[in-house]
């Protein structure tokens, strides 16, 4: 699976999936790789993980996907760092574990404001550029939660990755006539901080459900964002692919 010569921006590429992402992209061949995220000190920790392993320029961008300017600036850094964006992989996400008393409006807001409005407003920044080039290429890190109902995370967390799923149909369908592929990825449960956050008997648990026995790692779902994006998906387009071990059948 080749991208030789792409420009790929990884949203929540500081840690876990999108971390492991970032060097699939690099090691495949990518010649620039945009990490974006929150945090400085483990964005610019896969900055150095992909250019010390890899050929391909790798660059940190401190961005809140939930905040329209910053998005904006995100993509206008990518622009003038590597001139163009083939590749964008909305995987910033939150999984708060806030039980349905304490889930207040707030609280909901902020959830789909990260997963799915911060996907809306990436994907929203990079359209143009893909269009004007006829290429591009969208996954979203979408979650078994989209079609479950969030399980052990805050209701908002479900219903915010089914709206990704729907917003990828929507891209999918309206910019097919512009080069553009768009996909999702619905992970199972996959070995990261975020289920650490939720402890180790739900971690074990998680783990007992897929056929595998075990959680999946953060290179086995970057290996499928890699495949969607790569020159082996050219006929692939507004499906979910959901990568869980067995955990749910779809
Ligand atoms: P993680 O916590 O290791 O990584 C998430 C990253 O997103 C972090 O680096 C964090 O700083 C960043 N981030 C959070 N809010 C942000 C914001 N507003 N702007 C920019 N960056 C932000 O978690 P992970 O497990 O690697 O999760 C990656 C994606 O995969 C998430 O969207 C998550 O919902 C999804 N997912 C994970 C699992 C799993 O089992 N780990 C399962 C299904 C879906």
């Amino acid at each position: 699976m080749d991208i030789s010569g792409k420009v790929a921006i990884v949203t929540g590429a500081a840690s876990g999936i999108g971390r492991a992402t970032a060097e699939v992209l690099a090691e495949a061949g990518a010649a620039g790789v945009v990490v974006a995220d929150l945090d400085p000190a483990g964005g610019e920790r896969t900055v150095s993980l992909v250019q010390s392993r890899t050929d391909a320029q790798a660059l940190f961008v401190a961005v809140d996907v939930a905040l329209e300017e910053q998005v904006e600036a995100m993509v206008a850094a990518t622009l003038e760092r590597f001139g163009k964006v083939d590749i964008l992989v909305n995987n910033a996400g939150i999984c708060p574990t806030t039980p349905w008393e304490e889930t207040t409006l707030e609280r909901w807001n902020q959830v789909l404001g990260v997963n799915l409005t911060g996907a809306f407003l990436c994907t929203r920044a990079v359209l143009p550029h893909m269009r004007a080039q006829r290429f591009g290429r969208i996954v979203y890190i979408s979650s078994a939660g989209a079609v479950l109902g969030s399980v052990t995370a805050q209701a908002g967390y479900g219903a915010s990755k089914a709206g990704m799923l729907a917003l990828m149909k929507y891209v999918a369908r309206n910019f097919a006539a512009d080069g553009i592929l768009a996909n999702a990825i619905a992970p199972g449960s996959i070995d990261t901080p975020i289920t650490d956050s939720f402890g180790p008997e739900v971690k074990r648990d998680f783990a007992k459900i897929s056929f595998l026995d075990r959680q999946g790692t953060p290179r086995e779902l970057a290996d499928a964002v890699l495949y969607l994006v790569s020159d082996r998906a050219t006929y692939v387009t507004g499906a979910t692919f959901h990568v869980n071990g067995g955990f749910v059948l779809v």
